[in-house]
């Protein structure tokens, strides 16, 4: 008989939604690399974003990734993180990722492993250039970008956490409770964003 177990990833920062799959009360919220499951949580200009999961994720690893920002360096600075249900990142263990985007202070790639379920993975950025037209980068299949000329909008919303679901993670899925507006709070297990269910035996 399959065992499975149920494994979640909590809220990066403290604040509201403003984007699920469409910005709230506005258009398709982008996404990188045929990802899936966007979510944005507004404010945490400054403050840390931490990554936390539950704890029989045993160990992580870091590793670096860009994406498409008018704004340039950190607003294009991301962050992945491959989770893994046995220490050590064995590859039999690993079932999904999520990627960070906007990350300023990032933490290293790390290899071969970090173990545990929770860690720093920089600061959100909190100010942007104001009052100039940008022609974002537009690369590869995902060319959703348009010139940015919204002087003093970072990024449509301010300082903001983005975050997605990679596209191979299995058998995962969103808190259906989510909903524009809703207060999240950093690493609440109450509240989490993503879930994998998982055969682990
Ligand atoms: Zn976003």
């Amino acid at each position: 008989m399959t065992i499975y177990d149920n494994f979640y990833v909590y809220a990066p920062v403290s604040g509201q939604i403003t984007a699920l799959d469409y910005y709230c009360g506005d258009g398709y919220h982008p996404r990188n690399y045929e990802n899936v499951s966007p979510i944005d949580i507004g404010g945490g200009g400054g403050g840390s974003l931490i990554f936390k999961a539950s704890s029989n994720v045993k160990s992580i690893h870091i590793g670096h990734w860009s994406l498409c920002s008018g704004y340039g360096s950190p607003w294009s600075d991301g962050v992945y993180v491959e989770l893994y249900s046995a220490e050590g990142t064995p590859y039999w263990a690993k079932f999904g990722a999520v990627y960070y985007g906007h990350v300023a202070n990032r933490a290293a790639e790390s290899w071969p492993n970090y173990n545990g379920s929770s860690v720093t993975l920089g600061t959100v950025p909190s100010s942007c250039p104001c009052g100039v037209c940008y022609n974002p980068c537009c690369e590869g299949d995902d060319c959703w970008c348009t010139p940015i000329c919204d002087p003093c909008n970072c990024c449509y919303q301010g300082a903001h956490s983005h975050f997605e679901l990679r596209n191979d993670s299995p058998v995962s899925s969103v808190n259906p409770n989510l909903y524009c507006g809703k207060q999240m709070y950093a690493g609440d297990s109450s509240s989490w964003v993503y879930k994998w269910q998982v055969a682990i035996g």
